[in-house]
């Protein structure tokens, strides 16, 4: 057992979106005008923010939240999945005048392709002032944001995390352009390939991932992982870089997958392991993520991502 095991954790502040996924699935898309039939429809609780909280939860940090809700049913629903986490949830406002984040997915059934109109809602609301109350409140030993929140929030954010010396992480997500401006004031940096690819301009892949992280930590953040899917991540510290490859599972539904490295890696950051170390639990819970359907349950908690490590 590591000293890693021991240690009680100190707590995560995560930033981003709570949303609730609406889907459809029908035989055939339909086009402008036209109304068609669909076999099925559910409900899930999703936002990356959300999905990455729940995963630093389930990794054992004490985990609070940065977010808002609308004052809807939507609303109440996605608080209490977040409650039921034991995630601190008094820094997620409940706007009176904007409804939650909702995505409209149709999936067609023919192609397997998705449509979705996403409207965030309450998240474009979260406030700077919020920001730099929740950090005083919460007093994070980690801070992980992905880019849904506004621009100005983030800022204040990561302006107040530096001030109580915090370890700032960005996942640069949905879309890795806007972490432009920040690259300067965090310290540590989680993509995937695509948004690495953004965000240095040219490709990048399992071949060549360090190389991305390198590239990447040139830009600002000392630290950085790139996720590669059935690859696992690289990563650069200080310098030195590695890889750790993802366990061979039996892959069900990638949704969530690079949530649950967010958070499992911010989770072992605040109980004190160094990032390599957070690194390799991250790919373990990023691949045990993709063997259940859906986010918020594909989420493995700590024991199970021990347990696979221990196994390899
Ligand atoms: P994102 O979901 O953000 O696109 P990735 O696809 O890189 O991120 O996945 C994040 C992590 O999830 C990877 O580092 C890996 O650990 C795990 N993972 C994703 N796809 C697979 C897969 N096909 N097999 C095993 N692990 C996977």
């Amino acid at each position: 057992m590591s000293a890693g095991d021991e240690a009680a954790s100190r707590p995560v502040l995560v930033a981003g979106a709570i949303n609730t996924d609406l889907v459809a699935r029908v035989e055939k898309a339909p086009e402008a005008g036209e109304t068609v039939t669909g076999s099925s429809f559910a409900i899930f609780g999703g936002g990356k923010g959300a999905n990455q909280a729940i995963a630093s939860a389930r990794s054992g940090a004490p985990t609070a939240m940065l977010g808002g809700l609308g004052d809807d049913d939507f609303g109440r629903e996605r608080r209490a999945d977040l409650d039921a986490e034991g995630i601190d949830t008094a820094s997620v406002a409940r706007r009176e005048s904007t409804p939650s984040g909702v995505a409209l997915i149709v999936v067609e059934e023919a192609t397997g392709q998705n449509r979705i109109s996403y409207v965030p809602g309450a998240t474009r609301t979260i406030a700077a002032d919020q920001a730099r109350d929740a950090v005083a409140r919460v007093q994070p030993a980690v801070i992980l944001a992905t880019l849904e929140p506004p621009p100005e929030a983030l800022a204040a954010l990561f302006e107040a995390g530096k001030q109580r010396g915090s370890v700032v992480i960005l996942n640069a997500t949905p879309e890795a352009i806007g972490a432009r401006p920040f690259l300067g004031q965090i310290q540590m940096l989680i993509v995937n390939e695509t948004e690495a690819e953004d965000l240095i301009d040219s490709p990048v892949s399992a071949a060549n991932g360090e190389d991305a992280a390198l590239a990447l930590s040139r830009l600002g953040p000392k630290t950085v992982a790139v996720t590669l899917g059935a690859a696992g991540a690289a990563i650069i510290h200080d310098g030195e870089t590695a890889t750790f490859p993802a366990p061979r599972v039996e892959v069900v539904d990638t949704t969530g997958a690079g949530d649950a490295f967010c958070g499992a890696f911010a989770a072992e950051l605040a109980r004190g392991a160094d990032p390599f170390t957070a690194a390799k639990v991250g790919v373990a819970a990023g691949s045990l993520a993709t063997t259940v359907p859906g986010a918020y349950p594909g989420i493995p908690r700590r024991d199970a991502v021990q347990r696979l490590l221990a196994e390899r």
